[in-house]
Order: structure tokens, then sequence, then C-alpha cells
């Protein structure tokens, strides 16, 4: 049998591993390994694989370190030669310290914090403070450690509201000193320290610090085996659905010193700028300091180039003598290291062909590089990474397009506020995110004034402030730069609206009260007309007016869409019921509408007198009557919408909500109603009675409307026909495609389907001109799907309604969710909301089953999707996989689908 090889050492340009291996070694350890061999300077070290920390699981902690003594024993032999130093050196040379860090496959909070400076105790301290000339910077790696190892392994941390133990007694003699910095404390401080922390050890963790360096190893190697069963870990693989048998690998290091002096300094940096993307060398470093104190806030840092260094001064206000003074730049202050580490970050750039995110860590003049790996970078600096690194050469186009998270797209849709005008705002209160972008505007308190006000002066901008929102507010909430609410979650009328209409939201903002005149916040008032500004992507509200810069969707951005239609399968669509979203969707780049909600267009400006006289109306006959006023209004629309999108399918989807909700429920607009209507109160009241269903999103609603009202189809029907004929008689290229709502059996569709062709032929007839057309159907009710061989017999389309489908496949109501899917969430029970993010192994195989049975009954049937789940990257890449033409999404998520079913086809 051969030996398992669970240890792998690097130093010295020398590795056994390589940035391939990263499944066993992880990530930060396939890093060290690699940048070893690529020449760059890393401390010697050695990785413990991954799959120890599998055993360490199986087998327990004894049996693991004998499985493991040999060869860590051998490895630290390595680290000494190489240091030329000793672990629990004696005397007769310099102590070997090192570092021990965890290291997962992908990096993952909730795993053991790194422990530095191990192997210190009361005898090494003294060699070190003795050899290296420099006893304050001894002693203060020693305290270090102690804080560290007591913390992460020995468990003494702050808990619950006790504060740190350790950070008490620094506090203590800071404040007694008056220092402000840790860097103050001389070395009999530092010694007080050190025995000080030894007594907080021995009596939050009933036992003394272990003062055997062996010992504090074996400690920090079988900790970080253990925090990847801590609750919070478990958490986050959760979350991030990454499989507990991944292991962590454990990453062993000589340390170097960036606390020995003013020669020395610990920083990060990154190769390129990662909130814009700009290609520029950019990071932070402070002297003498060690591990995360660039991070931790404790010291202001200082920029690692000069050009940084100044417009960092020039920001926070701060004179280039005071700058050059106190705050050099590592060009300035240190500038060979500067060179050096300039060559590095470019090398691994290269190397690695993408944006790096280093650690680094200068001893005495030495530069040692402590990690490399992909950096984080906001949206805006992706696209133009990607499109700049392929335009270099360094990446071809498919790296290009595969390396850009589509959800980060949403990012560069929405207007920003310029960079000058957030930095002096001032910020009131913060809510909920509901929908991104940024805005600013005049306050107004209704939705009328806000329609008002911008329909007599286009040039006006209004932020419509409101306790909470309703579907009358829509039209006010399109008048408006955005929308502010003191009520309501992500998931509020407004906060679904806005984002629909890709409008800037913040809702339940914190302390802010919403009158009918007044805004309150802090108890300061705000009328109308008073300027205020919010960020729907933060939450933040800000008073007065914050300039705000719309996103250019040109340049890298147009770039990286233009590669994305290149490389899909699939074409995206958009949801809209507007010929203006229709028109945004298209400069989006949708290629036709999934889904056109008629009701929609139901609710403005005096259309609804129209609905309602339908719904009041006794009898067919009354119906007709008041059909008759909806037909123009109706085909006026849908000449706009085939309009804007001439030359592409159209599916509209003939009246679907049960019709309650075109009646009003309060006493108040009753009564309007009534005298609208030239109707008595008490019949509206008792129309609103009858209409009233125990469960109405499962009552009559959907076909259910069109079979047992056919006049409602046949209205409809003409005056899509209607608008494509008219349209074509000038010359445009309309197709609609017309979808039959909620069909459960064949015979329903059947119904449908010959009302409507009836109603083509009469209008072909009386118009003299034909269109092509389409009739379909929704599939979205279980039995439509266990029956998709029998309904593709009447449907020419089938495009998954996957909201209701969802609904009622889980049999959760999509209205009363709220109340226990986010628990389910929290607990587990769900990984996702399924109205956000498709369920492959549920909803889905109703997709899969209905996709087969409709191509066996007519294999050229036109297949897409149209619930919200055409949006979402993961449900998109589902659909390109059971073949689906198109995916359709609201207007602002196009370009986010768009790119997200380019790469479901090139993975
Ligand atoms: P994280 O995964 O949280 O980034 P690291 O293992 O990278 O944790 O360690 C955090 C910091 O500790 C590093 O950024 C570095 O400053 C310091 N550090 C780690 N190893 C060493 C070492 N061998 N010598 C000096 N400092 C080190
Ligand atoms: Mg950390
Ligand atoms: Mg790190």
């Amino acid at each position: 049998m051969t030996e398992i090889k669970r240890v792998y050492t690097f130093g010295n340009k020398t590795a056994e591993g390589n940035a391939s291996m990263r499944n066993l070694l992880g990530g930060k350890g396939a890093n060290l390994a690699e940048m070893n061999l690529i020449g760059v300077p890393v401390p010697p070290g050695f990785t413990i694989t991954t799959d120890v920390c599998t055993e360490y699981n199986k087998l327990g902690r004894d049996k693991v370190v004998e499985l493991l003594k040999n060869e860590v024993e051998k490895a630290i032999s390595f680290v000494e030669n190489n240091m030329n130093a000793k672990f629990g050196s004696k005397g007769e040379s310099f102590p070997l310290l090192l570092s021990v860090r965890s290291g997962a496959r992908v990096s993952m909070p909730g795993m053991m914090d790194t422990v530095l400076n191990l192997g210190l105790n009361d005898d090494t301290v003294k060699i070190i403070a003795e050899k290296s000339g420099n006893p304050k910077f001894a002693y203060d790696s020693y305290r270090r450690f102690i804080q560290m190892y007591g913390g992460v392994v020995m468990g003494v941390e702050a808990k619950g509201k006790t504060h740190d133990p350790f950070e008490e007694v620094l506090d203590e003699i800071k404040d007694a000193k008056g220092y402000k910095s840790d860097n103050e404390l001389t070395l009999e401080e530092l010694k007080q320290v050190v025995e000080k922390f030894k007594v907080v050890v021995s009596k939050n963790a009933g036992k003394n610090f272990p003062t055997d360096p062996w010992e504090q190893l074996w400690g920090a190697v079988c900790a970080v085996f253990d925090s990847w069963n801590t609750e919070r870990a478990i958490l986050y693989r959760r979350m991030e659905q990454i499989p507990g048998e991944w292991g962590t690998a454990v990453n062993v290091q000589a340390m170097v010193y960036g606390n020995m002096g003013d020669n020395s300094a610990t920083g990060v940096a990154f190769s390129r700028d990662a909130s814009t993307g700009e290609n520029i060398f950019n990071g932070e470093y402070l002297i003498n300091a060690q591990g995360e104190d660039v991070v931790a806030g404790v010291r202001t840092p200082q920029e690692i180039t000069i050009e940084g260094s100044k417009r960092w001064a020039k920001r926070a206000g701060i004179s280039e003598d005071e700058r050059l003074n106190k705050y050099p730049s590592l060009e300035e202050s240190m500038p060979l290291v500067y060179k050096e580490l300039f060559e590095v970050q470019a090398k691994l750039e290269k190397h690695y062909s993408d944006m790096q995110d280093l650690e680094f860590t200068v001893q005495d003049g030495k530069l040692w590089m402590l990690q490399t790996r992909n950096g984080k970078r906001t949206g805006a600096a992706m696209v133009r990474m990607a499109i700049e690194m392929l335009e270099d050469g360094m990446i071809d186009e498919k790296t290009a397009i595969l390396r850009c998270d589509p959800n980060k797209l949403d990012e560069l849709l929405h207007p920003v506020f310029s960079k000058e005008g957030i930095e002096s705002a001032k910020i009131l209160s913060k809510g909920l995110p509901a929908s991104p972008g940024a805005a600013t505007g005049k306050i107004v308190f209704s939705a009328d004034k806000a329609e008002e006000i911008v329909n007599n002066d286009k040039e006006q901008k209004v932020i419509l402030v409101r306790r909470e929102t309703s579907p009358e507010d829509l039209k006010g909430m399109y008048a408006a730069q955005g929308i502010l609410t003191e009520r309501g979650g992500m998931t509020s009328h407004a906060a679904v609206v806005a984002r629909g209409m890709g409008k800037c939201c913040v809702s339940s903002a914190a302390g802010i009260r919403v009158s009918h005149d007044t805004l309150e916040i802090d108890g300061k008032s705000y009328k109308e007309g008073d300027w205020i500004s919010l960020n729907g992507s933060t939450g933040e509200v800000y008073e007065g007016q914050v300039p705000t810069i719309i996103p250019s969707l040109a340049g890298n951005f147009g770039k990286i869409m233009e590669l994305a239609d290149k490389y899909t399968h699939m074409y995206v669509r958009t949801n809209a019921d507007t010929p203006h979203d229709a028109k945004v969707a298209h400069d989006f780049g949708a290629k036709g509408i999934g889904l056109c909600r008629t009701e929609h267009m139901f609710f403005e400006g005096d259309r609804i007198i129209a609905v309602r006289e339908m719904i009041l109306a006794e009898d067919e006959a009354g119906r007709r009557e008041a059909l008759k006023k909806l037909l123009p209004i109706q085909r006026g629309d849908f000449e706009g919408i085939f309009e804007a999108m001439d030359g592409y399918g159209v599916t509209v989807r003939l009246l679907d909500p049960p019709l309650h909700e075109f009646t009003p429920n309060d006493e108040k607009s009753q009564v309007e109603m009534a005298k609208e209507m030239n109707v008595s109160i008490e019949e509206v009241k008792s129309k609103v009675e009858a209409l009233h269903e125990i469960n109405p999103m499962l009552g009559h609603r959907g076909c259910r409307l069109g079979n047992t009202y056919p006049e409602i189809t046949e209205m409809q029907a003409r005056a899509i026909i209607e608008a494509a004929c008219n349209l074509k008689a000038k010359g445009l290229d309309p197709k609609p495609e017309i979808m039959i709502p909620l069909v459960g059996t064949v015979k329903e569709l059947e119904m449908q389907e010959k009302i409507v062709r009836d109603i083509a032929e009469k209008v072909f007839e009386e118009k003299n001109i034909k269109v092509d057309y389409l009739v379909g159907t929704m599939i979205e009710i279980p039995r439509a799907a266990l029956t998709a061989n029998e309904i593709a017999k009447h449907a020419e389309f089938f495009s998954f309604g996957t909201n209701d489908l969802t609904q009622m496949t889980f049999g959760y109501s999509r209205d009363d969710a709220g109340k226990f899917l986010p628990i389910y969430l929290e607990k587990g029970l769900l990984k996702n909301d399924p109205f956000q993010v498709l369920d492959q192994t549920g909803v889905g195989q109703l997709v899969e089953m209905a996709v087969k049975k409709g191509k066996e009954t007519r294999p050229d049937i036109k297949l897409g999707i149209c619930g919200e789940h055409g949006g979402e990257p993961s449900s998109v890449e589902f659909c390109h996989r059971v073949g689906l033409a198109y995916v359709s999404c609201s207007p602002f998520r196009v370009p986010i689908a768009r790119l997200a079913a380019a790469q479901a086809n090139l993975r």
C-alpha cells in the first residue's frame, strides 16, 4: 500500500504543490505553493491537506496527530533549514516562530482566524529579544501571540455582552498613560501586558497557557480542523451550498515580522482598482505593524503609491506637507521595496490573468508575499477589467464572459450619485434597499401630485414619499424619480413595482414618519417641495439635492453584451405592459415580449371606469356595452407595444386576475365609485360582496373568466388583431402571440382558441388584411404540465408561468408566504425562496415534463418562460438545459439574463 501524502512543503522557490491543487491544498495553500514556483518571495512553510480534515472528523484528534507527526516534523526541519532558525530553540539559534492559517477551497468566513508568532514562551522570547537586539519587538510579538492563541484556540474572547478580556487589559494601561495606539507601549509595559495576559488565560480558560511550542502547534492545527464544524461555518456552507466533505487545509508558515521597527511594515494591495476597475496598482500599509492591523482600524493606514496617497490626502483635506511627514506612501518611505512589490504584482496578475488581491509584509527592508488571490470587485470594475484584459490579449472572449457575475450587472443599470456630491451629503435615515439606483427630487406626498407636477413640466424631479403605496399610485410612481415609504418590506407593493420599473425605492426607513403633508425625520419636518435624495442600492436617505449620473450602456458594458449575444443560444424577451416599458427593455436588448399583462393597463386614467362598468353589468348585453368602450383603449396600447417591439414576437396574456381586484374595498372609494358610475352605493356594495371569494387565487380567474364571459376574450382578441392589422397596413411587422392563462384542461384552451380564431378571421375580412399570429398557453397549473401532450394539440406555444406553477406545486400562497418563508429559510427548511430561484428538483420536473410532452405532439412548439425566474441566473441556466428558446424577465433584468444565457451555453 502506498503511503498517503498529507503534508506539502513550499519554500525557497520550490514547492510540492501548485495552483491547480486547490481542492487538496485549499485556495491559500495552492497559491502559496504557486508563488514559490514562479519565484516570488514567500516565507517557507507547509500545507496539511483538506483530506486530513476529513480524516480528523472521522478518526478524531489523537489518531490524526499520530498520522501526521512524522511528516510534520520533517516539514518543520525543512522550514528550520530554510530560515536558519530552530523551532523551540534553547538558544543555539534564532527561534523559529510560525503562523497557522486555515484555508478552504473557497474563502470562507467562519473559519479559524490566523494565529501568529506561535512558538513563543518565556524562554524563546528572551532569546529573540537578545538575538534581534530588539526586545520591544520580541515582547510585542509575545503579547500578540497570547491574545490570538488565547482567543482562537482556547476560546478566551468577547462573548455575548462581555468585552474581550485581553482588550480590557490593554485599554486599562493605554487609558492610564493616555496612549492612542498599541505602538506607544514601552518595553516594560509590554512585559506587564504579557504577564497579565497569562493570568487572563488561566482565569478564563481554566488552564495555563501552553509553553511547549509543539503543544502549541498541535493545538492550533487541531483548532483549524475544529473550526470547520463550528455553527458559523456550517451555516455559511449551507447558505453557499458548500459541501461539508470538502474540509479545510491548514497552512503552517515561518513568521516574517512587520513589527520589527520602522524599516518593517505590513499591508494589502490590489493589482487594479477593485471599485472602478481602473488599471492602477493600489493598496494600504502600516509601518511597524503585524497581521490584520491594517484592516483592524487601530491606526490610519497609508497608501502604497504616491498617486493614491495624494488622492487620499486631497479627499481627507490633509496638506501635502502633513501627508509627506505623517502619511508618506510606501513608494516614498521604502522606494526599493515598493519597486519590488510593483514588479511582483504585475507578475502575479499576468500569471493568473486576473486582478490580484495581495497580502505582504516587509521585514527589515525585505519584501515577503503572504497571499494572493483573485480579487473581489464591483460590477463596474468587473466589466471594465474583463474588457480591458480581453483587449490586452490577457484573456479570451469566453473567459471575459464567464468572469462576469450576471447579478452584478444590476449595479450598472441604474443612476448613481456623483462622487463629489455624495462626499458632502448628509444621511438622514437608512431603510431597506428595496429597488436599486440613486434618485434626487422634491418631496411630494401623493401620487396625483407627482403626476401633476411632472405632467406640467417634464424637467421637474420629484420623490414620492408615502406611508406605503398601492396599485392606485402607479402613475405617480412612474412620474417620480424615486419612492420612499415608511412601511413595507422588500416585497411590499412599492418595492416590487419599483423594481419592475427600474425605479429607485427605499422602504421601511428607520425613524421616519409620513403624514399627508409632512415627512418627519428625527424631529425635523420636511414639506412638499423640499429636496431629498435616495440610494435604493444601500437604503440611505440624504438631505437635499445630491447630483446623480446616469451610467452609460455603451462602452465596456455594451461590449460585454455584444459578446454575450455572440455566444448565447437562448434569447431574452421582457415582461412589459406598456409601450414605455417595452422601449426601455428594447434598449436593454430584449428581443420581444414574453408577457404583456393586459390588466395592468386597466388602472390608468378613466379606463378603470369602463372596467368597472363591465363588472357591474347585469348581463351579457351590459358587459358588451362596457367592453365596447375598452376596445379602442386596448387597441391603442397594443399598437404602441407592437410598434416598440416591431419585428419581434409579443405575447399578450388575456385577462387573468379575479374581477374583485378592480373594485375598491373601502367605503370611501366605494362611494366615489357609485358616484362616478351613477349607481347607488348599495349596488356597488352588493357587487363587491358577490365578487368576494374565499380563495381568489384558485377562484374565478384566468381562462375561467374568458370561458364564462366569452365576450371579454372576444374584445381582447379583437383589440390585439386589429392593432396588428393597423400596424401592418402602415408597413410594420407585428407578431402577436395570444396567450390563454391558467389552463388546466385541454378543453378550456380549445374553447378559448376557437373564440380567438373566429374573431381573427372576422377582423381579417373586415380589414382585408392578414397578419400571422399564434395562439398558445401559459403552463402554470400542474395539471397542464402533466397533460402537456394534449394541450399542445391546441397550443402553438407554451410559456412557463413559474410564479403560479411554483405557488401551486408547493401549495404556498404567494401572498401569504411572507409569514413563513423567511423562517423556513432561516431554519434551513428551504435553501432558497422558490419564488426567486426556480426549484429545479420539484417545479423543474414539471417544466421538463411539459417540454418533453409538448414536443411529442408538436415538435416545433415555441417554448419560453415568463415567471420572475426568467431573470435569475441559476434558473436561466436551467431553462437553457431543458431546451427553452427564450427567457423573459422585467426590463431591468434583461442584460442580466442575456449574460446568464450566454454563460449557460458556454458552461
Ligand atoms: P485571512 O484568511 O483572514 O486573510 P491569513 O491567513 O491570510 O488570514 O492571515 C491574516 C494575516 O496574518 C495576513 O494578512 C498577514 O498579515 C498575517 N500573516 C499570516 N501569515 C504570516 C506570516 N507567515 N508572517 C507574517 N504575517 C503573517
Ligand atoms: Mg481573517
Ligand atoms: Mg489573508
